[in-house]
């Protein structure tokens, strides 16, 4: 009786019980702690699945998965977080169906989400995505900009049309003085984003943590995490 149904319904309730039980080791209340579901790599029939048993919010990183799955899915009430690097020439087609793009990094890429979004008449939410290890100037290897280009990065959004600057998304670094130091890299990204509030008191949110170190995420502050493997199961092939 493993039928999907009930795998991804065990699969969600073993990661709920990892979230309200971080939360509760933390002292945070469970709602301060919103669950992203990725789906990247998984049918628009898992996608159903998972609304049907209450999830919202779910995630892609490549445009041409995500914009067929979005489609199949339209008659879903869910928030689609776009979380990979975004070449500008996809930028139309993601603001199509994202509410939020978690992958923002650079000033170009802010011109065009904007120019897409004020053309499909709608608001993007923008999280400026930060690259924990890369050095002043530079970008990281998968994305992100060098912590001391948030602040002009946040003001570009911030006086971008169409767009609506959110938070800080930031992946744990492979490399560097951070690799294999999640709680240690999230504290940080934490302390960006109180910086970041100071200017920009409404950007709130923290997306950070995967399956692998939600809780270390939740612990350090993170108001969102992304979960993909816990949920879905091992992914085929790297996506
Ligand atoms: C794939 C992905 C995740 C989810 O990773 P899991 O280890 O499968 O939970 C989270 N964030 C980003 C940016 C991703 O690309």
């Amino acid at each position: 009786m493993t039928d999907r149904r009930t795998q991804l319904a065990e699969n969600l309730a073993q990661v709920e019980e990892r979230i309200a039980s971080a939360c509760a080791s933390a002292g945070r209340e469970r709602e301060d702690v919103t669950l992203i579901v990725v789906t990247k790599t998984y049918p628009a029939s898992d996608v159903r699945i998972l609304y049907e048993l209450g999830v919202r919010q779910v995630a892609e990183n490549r445009d041409q998965d995500a914009a067929p799955k979005a489609a199949a899915c339209a008659d879903l009430s869910l928030t689609w977080h776009f979380v990979g690097q975004l070449q500008t020439n996809k930028v139309r087609s993601v603001a199509g169906y994202a509410g939020v793009v978690q992958s923002v990094d650079r000033v170009k890429l802010v011109t065009a989400l904007s120019a897409a979004a004020v053309r499909g008449g709608r608001e993007l939410g923008c999280l400026i995505q930060v690259a924990l290890d890369a050095e002043s100037g530079e970008r990281g290897d998968r994305g992100g900009v060098a912590p001391d280009a948030i602040e002009e990065l946040a003001a570009s959004v911030e006086e971008a049309e169409g767009l609506r600057l959110d938070g800080l998304m930031t992946v744990a670094p492979l490399a560097g003085p951070y690799a294999g130091r999640q709680r240690a890299a999230f504290d940080r990204l934490v302390e960006f984003s109180s910086r970041l509030r100071g200017n920009h008191p409404a950007a709130n949110m923290v997306s950070a943590g995967m399956s692998a170190d939600l809780e270390d995420a939740i612990a350090a502050g993170a108001t969102h995490v992304r979960v993909g493997t816990a949920v879905l199961g091992v992914r085929p092939r790297l996506g």
